[in-house]
């Protein structure tokens, strides 16, 4: 019997189970045996999975995380680990196999395909880190996320008169920084993209804006950029104002995926299968223009994501 297999793998993104159930409702549709594997590539190692129908994707495409679970496999890494996993793709009769996860999940996805499995890597991740897409699943809603846990910290910085340094995620990019940034008016957006001056770019801002009358500031901190903690005390000594630091972790993460990602997630776990479905491997889904389309996954690896500068500046000029 023609089998597909679906898997989630490296951190986990709201939006993943809607994609799980377009990869098996769009399996079973087409004919196929769906197997979904537990774990990440851990599944594919281990024989670990489950066997799909219509029924066992029921209500999930509103759940955050990822019902078959997702894991960094290090074994996957090593040969040994990768001829076990197309052990068990040929003990199953497995042909494809759609993996949801980021660059990490794709490489893998990649050695996969050139040892004779058809993979197809879909984009999943808040920190819409993926160089060849430009949107990932779960992004919307993360910025959601930050946006809405900012504005409760703006609440108490307001009535206290403080500043307040929050630290969002975002794998040493900067935007999951710059789109909650903007949508909760922050006074400041610092990423690992863009250099900044404390002094010029961060307590300069603060003190001028302090003199027309603004009495507390958001800086929204992108993670890898500095040391947020360490950043909040300098300001809290370079302009004496109270300052205090929010890492806001993994809430992030987790939720009941937005509409954006439930309807990008269908539409990717659908694609991914029609692929599948031609004999199709080695191939990452991506999102250009607002259109999905796909991408041989070596040369996806190979493109640098552009950072949007145009709307970092906008940003810092509607700030003040
Ligand atoms: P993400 O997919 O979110 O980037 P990781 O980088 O942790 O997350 O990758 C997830 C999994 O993909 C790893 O645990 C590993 O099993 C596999 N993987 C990562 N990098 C490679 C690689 N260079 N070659 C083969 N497999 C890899």
């Amino acid at each position: 019997e023609k089998t597909i297999a679906v898997l989630t793998s490296g951190g986990d993104a709201p939006g993943m189970n809607a994609a799980i159930r377009a990869v098996v409702r769009t399996g079973i549709v087409k004919g196929f045996r769906v197997l979904g594997f537990m774990r990440g590539y851990n599944g594919l190692i281990n024989g670990d999975y489950m066997e799909m129908n219509l029924r066992s994707v029921s209500d999930i495409i509103h759940r955050g995380g990822t019902m078959l679970y997702t894991a960094r496999s290090p074994e996957f890494k090593t040969e040994e680990g990768i001829q076990k996993a197309i052990e068990t793709c040929k003990e199953n009769n497995i042909q494809g196999v759609v993996v949801v996860g980021g660059d990490g999940s794709f490489r893998g996805a990649r050695d996969l395909s050139q040892r004779g499995i058809n993979c197809i890597g879909i984009p999943g991740t808040i920190d819409n880190d993926i160089a060849c897409s430009e949107y990932t699943i779960g992004f919307d809603t993360a910025v959601n996320t930050c946006m809405q846990a900012v504005d409760r910290i703006r609440d108490t910085a307001q009535s206290h008169d403080r500043c307040s340094v929050v630290e969002v995620m975002g794998n040493n990019t900067g935007h999951l920084a710059l789109h909650s940034g903007i949508g909760c008016g922050a006074t400041c957006i610092l990423v690992p993209e863009v250099p900044y001056d404390l002094k010029k770019d961060v307590v300069g801002r603060i003190l001028s804006y302090q003199g027309t009358g603004k009495k507390h500031f958001i800086i929204v901190v992108a993670e890898g950029t500095c040391n947020t903690n360490a950043l909040a005390i300098q300001i809290q000594a370079l302009t004496n104002i109270e300052t205090r630091e929010t890492v806001l972790g993994y809430i992030q993460r987790g939720g009941s995926p937005n509409a954006k990602d439930r309807v990008v997630a269908s539409q990717m776990g659908f694609r991914a299968v029609e692929l599948l479905a031609q004999n199709i491997g080695n191939r990452v889904i991506a999102m250009k223009d607002g259109k999905i389309l796909d991408y041989d996954i070596t040369e996806a690896l190979g493109m640098q994501k552009p950072f949007e500068m145009d709307l970092y500046n906008m940003a810092h000029d509607i700030s003040i």
